[in-house]
């Protein structure tokens, strides 16, 4: 279908940083056909008055099935959260489908139209539960991106030794596997042209061999995927980089061809200047998850630092199990604020606009499609997103992006489209049923709290020794 939006606000210019203008867009065969003012109506026409139009926000790195965890999860750093996450993990492909359901959900009601998701997979039904994952990003019509999460090294490996003899139990399956069964995962699901790609994503140098490192890079080299992972995302895997390596994680990943313009890489939050040249040097993307880092206790990217040497930089919201929503315009309000208390240089400190630049075609360009998505610019794919400027949470009438980004909006979509198809309109989902799927995500869960986590308990002396932390 095709669509004219009419009397739309906009930013002056289209992304300038200055004032705001009225127009009119024709969305025709998914893509952004004409811009301008008194545009003839092709198809539905859409009243844009009192909206602002803006391209739509990628998520650029989360977990969908953590939604099963939200909330529950006490404060603890990542190392110990993990054990923790993994005892409790989903094990049922229809639980996978309902929380990816979610997460496309939440993140299209807060203004993303884009999921990369670093799908947590069920121990020998990898396929099943992509399978489920895709079927549900595809049911929504959410761009998806999915990066199964591999590793080929037990989660014990994941804290430094520290001088410790440490035995490690075998990952149940060989790197040789994991690479057969992601083969498989991509000639089946990758469909690019139907907004469902497939992404090599291992878990981060902490769980993974140089195979399985080098294995990603040889098949995102010869399928044309984009790679993901988490990169120095605690303190803790800076100590396990110097152990294995004996320098930088950032510097491996060099050596090992891992980076490029089409690498995102989630956290970075430990990395030093020689590693900031890197990621410069290689192109690579810096996804910021400022939410998941303050819960976690990880620290706080220097991501003003980032900006300053070119690197591109967007946001995630990161697993609903550390965050502990989907709310993209909030990672985007605290992730564009949290450098304040950091740098002095009030200059350097990013602008409302910036942030949505930032969230639009920096996740785009993470991707690699800064030439298909990410701004509203003619010929690229009807990726959009209409705000209801008369919303309470918008009121009274001050700066459009200044109250999206800086406030506390609250139900603010008014209408979405990916590729130009409409997913939401007047506010409601138009492809799935959500009160179902609230139904639904009810029936299958329970009330508890003070769960108690096998695997945690048992790495908590270690890992308190091996940090510094009093017995
Ligand atoms: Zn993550």
């Amino acid at each position: 279908m095709n669509y004219t939006i009419r009397g739309a606000i906009v930013p002056g210019c289209f992304n300038q940083n200055e004032g705001y203008e009225s127009i009119d867009v024709q969305i025709v065969d998914g893509r952004i056909a004409a811009i301008g003012s008194g545009l003839e109506v092709q198809g539905t026409a859409i009243d844009g008055t009192n909206k602002l139009l803006l391209p739509g926000f990628v998520n650029a790195h989360t977990h969908s099935s953590e939604m099963w965890q939200r909330g529950s999860i006490p404060p603890r750093p990542l190392e110990l959260w993990l054990a923790e996450l993994y005892d409790f993990s989903p094990l049922d492909p229809q639980h996978i489908y309902l929380s990816a359901l979610h997460t496309a959900a939440e993140t299209l009601l807060t203004g993303g139209t884009c999921v990369v998701d670093h799908l947590v997979l069920i121990p020998h039904r990898e396929i099943e539960t992509i399978a489920a994952a895709v079927r549900a990003y595809r049911e929504i019509g959410i761009r998806a991106y999915v990066a199964p999460l591999i590793q080929d090294q037990s989660i014990s490996t994941g804290i430094p030794e520290g001088g410790a003899e440490r035995e490690h139990e075998a990952f149940p399956r060989t790197t040789e596997e994991v690479l057969a069964w992601l083969t498989e995962a991509i000639e089946q699901f990758h469909r690019p042209d139907e907004g469902i790609c497939m992404m090599p994503a291992p878990t981060g140098i902490h769980l993974a061999s140089d195979a399985l490192l080098k294995g990603c890079v040889e098949l995102s080299d010869r399928y044309d995927l984009c790679r993901h992972t988490h990169l120095l995302e605690t303190k803790a895997q800076k100590l396990i980089a110097e152990e294995k390596y004996g320098y930088s994680a950032v510097e491996h990943l060099k050596r090992l061809d891992f980076l490029n313009e089409r690498t995102s890489l989630a956290h970075c939050v430990w990395l030093d200047d020689a590693d900031i040249e890197i990621l410069a040097a290689t192109r690579s993307t810096v996804v910021h998850n400022p939410l998941s880092n303050l819960r976690l206790g990880s620290g706080i990217a220097p991501i003003l630092k980032y900006r300053r040497a070119g690197v591109n930089v967007t946001f995630g919201c990161d697993g609903a199990a550390s965050n502990d929503s989907q709310d993209v315009l909030e990672a985007i309000k605290i992730g564009s604020m949290l450098h304040n208390v950091t740098d002095l240089d009030y200059r350097e400190w990013i602008t409302p606009r910036e942030a949505i630049e930032m969230a639009a075609l920096g996740g785009a360009i993470g991707l690699g499609m800064a030439d298909q998505f990410g701004s509203l610019t003619i010929g690229k794919q009807a990726d959009l997103v209409l705000y209801d400027l008369t919303n309470l949470s918008l009121l009274p009438r001050t700066d459009p992006i200044g109250l999206l980004v800086w406030g506390r909006p609250t139900q603010v979509v008014h209408s979405a489209w990916v590729a130009g198809r409409q997913v939401i309109a007047e506010g409601q989902l138009t492809t799935i049923d959500l009160a179902h799927l609230q139904q639904e995500l009810f029936r299958h869960s329970n009330w508890h709290s003070n769960r108690s986590s096998p695997q945690a308990m048992a790495a908590e002396s270690h890992y308190r020794s091996v940090m510094g932390l009093k017995p």
